[in-house]
This record gives structure tokens, C-alpha cells and sequence, in this order.
């Protein structure tokens, strides 16, 4: 019942130019794809340019972050509003680079969360563990004080809500390091998630929000992520930046 979702986040990479090359060829490569969602997440200055680009097709755009706040004097701050405004339908927030170097909280993706979700954006809100925390055995601590932020200010969503909230479960240690994490590290992580969201949101948000895998995902390695009942699709950084790679891993995503 839940359609897988994959979103490439492209980081700090590409020009227009090289944004409007990618997606042109994602386009029309993935045009017959169905049963999966995807979406891309270029970097600020490009949203505008891919969302007109992507008009006439499925593939959505999302913004990398946003802000809390619609207007006001936060020089260099990018609103919900203003996201919807360029193309934008999604929100990565709370990326573990986010939280890294920027300096990203419980606190502030609860209100990036809320904000995004009441400007009519879908929120990708990222859990996950770092290296020394797993080896720690507290993973699971990690993941629910993440999921506690994410959810703080979200309420009681109803169904149509549920449909724009997406975690994504990237532990830190797989980002960018070619490490991924097996299937069944990822799914017994993934089927907390789910436990956790039917004791804390509701039954029916347990059932309805995707949850995504991310963490060096790439061609050979998404099948055997995909299969796994409780993935449903991925966020992935480094194999979004070229069109084959990433093509292959939204194929892999469809529900055998
Ligand atoms: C990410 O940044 O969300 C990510 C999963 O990156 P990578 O696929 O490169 O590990």
C-alpha cells in the first residue's frame, strides 16, 4: 500500500546547466516507470530551473532544507513559502550533514518539520546513528530521540497528511563512506521505526509513512535494500549525480 520513494539529494554539486542535463535525461528514462515515486534535490539555485523542466512529469522536486520562519530578517534563510513558490513539493530536513556542520537540532527540525508540512511541502526528516553510537549499542536511542524532534510539533496527522511525512533512516557511518548497511541492519532499524510510530503518532501513520533507506545506495546494492518489507525506497547522495546510477536504483525499488 505504500509506494516506494526515491530521492536523489545532489548536495552541493551542479550548475543549472548540469542540473537541467540530469533531469532532462532522468525524464526521459524513467517516464514509463511505475509504482515508484521519484524526486530530485538540487541545490537552491536550480530548483527553479528543474521544477519548469519537470513540469510535464512525474519526477518531483525537493529543496535540500528549509527554514521555520515564512519572512522576516534571517539573511540567508530560504521559507516553505517560497519553496513552493520556485517548484518545490518536498523538504530534506535534518540531514545528518545538516546536524554535522550547521549546527541542526531536534529542536530545529521539529519546527522545519512543522513549518514545511503547513506550507503544503513534503517533510524527508533524517534519523540516524553515527559509528561510535552503534558501536555504543545505542542506535535505537539515537533514532527515537531523532524521531521525537521530527515529531514534536506534528500533532495528530491525518491520512492526507501522513502521505507527505517520509523518514528517512540514514545512519551516518554508511553516508558517503561506500559502507552501506546489510538489508537486515537497515530493516531491523526500519521495523523500530515503525513500532515506534505506531506506540507514539498512531496506527494508521505506522502503516502509511514511507520510510526510506539512505547510506551509500547504489546499483548493486538497492535490490536486497528494497526487499526488505519495512524500506520503502531510498535517499541517496553520491549515485544520484549520474543519470544510469540512479535510474537503476528507482527501477530497483519496484515492488517485486
Ligand atoms: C545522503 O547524503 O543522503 C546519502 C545517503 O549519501 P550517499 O548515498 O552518498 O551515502
Amino acid at each position: 500500500m505504500r509506494t516506494p520513494f526515491v530521492v536523489g539529494n545532489w548536495k552541493l554539486h551542479k550548475t543549472i546547466a548540469e542540473s537541467l542535463a540530469l533531469v532532462t535525461e532522468l525524464k526521459n528514462q524513467l517516464g514509463a516507470l511505475r509504482e515508484v515515486a521519484v524526486g530530485v534535490a538540487p541545490p537552491f539555485t536550480a530548483l527553479n530551473a528543474v521544477a519548469k523542466r519537470l513540469e510535464d512529469s512525474s519526477i518531483v522536486v525537493s529543496a535540500q532544507d528549509c527554514y521555520w520562519e515564512e519572512k522576516g530578517a534571517f539573511t540567508g534563510e530560504v521559507a516553505p513559502g517560497m519553496l513552493r513558490d520556485a517548484g518545490c513539493t518536498w523538504a530534506i530536513i535534518g540531514h545528518s550533514e545538516r546536524r554535522q556542520f550547521f549546527g541542526e537540532t531536534d529542536e530545529t527540525v521539529g519546527k522545519k518539520v512543522k513549518a514545511a508540512l503547513a506550507a503544503g511541502l513534503g517533510a524527508i526528516a533524517c534519523v540516524g546513528e553515527t559509528l561510535a553510537q552503534r558501536d555504543g549499542g545505542t542506535t535505537f536511542q539515537v533514532v527515537e530521540q531523532h524521531l521525537r524532534g521530527v515529531f514534536a510539533d506534528v500533532g495528530a496527522p491525518d491520512a492526507a497528511l501522513l502521505e507527505r511525512i517520509v523518514i528517512a533512516y540514514e545512519p551516518v557511518w554508511a553516508i558517503g563512506t561506500g559502507r552501506t548497511a546489510t538489508p537486515a541492519q537497515a530493516q531491523e532499524v526500519h521495523a523500530f521505526i515503525r513500532g515506534w510510530l505506531t506506540e507514539n503518532v498512531s496506527a494508521a501513520a505506522s502503516a502509511a509513512i514511507r520510510i526510506q533507506y539512505g547510506g551509500s545506495v547504489k546499483p548493486d546494492n538497492a535490490v536486497a535494500l528494497m526487499r526488505e518489507p519495512d524500506i520503502d525506497g531510498a535517499l541517496v547522495g553520491g549515485a544520484s549525480l549520474q543519470a544510469a546510477d540512479f535510474v537503476a536504483i528507482c527501477r530497483a525499488a519496484k515492488p517485486a
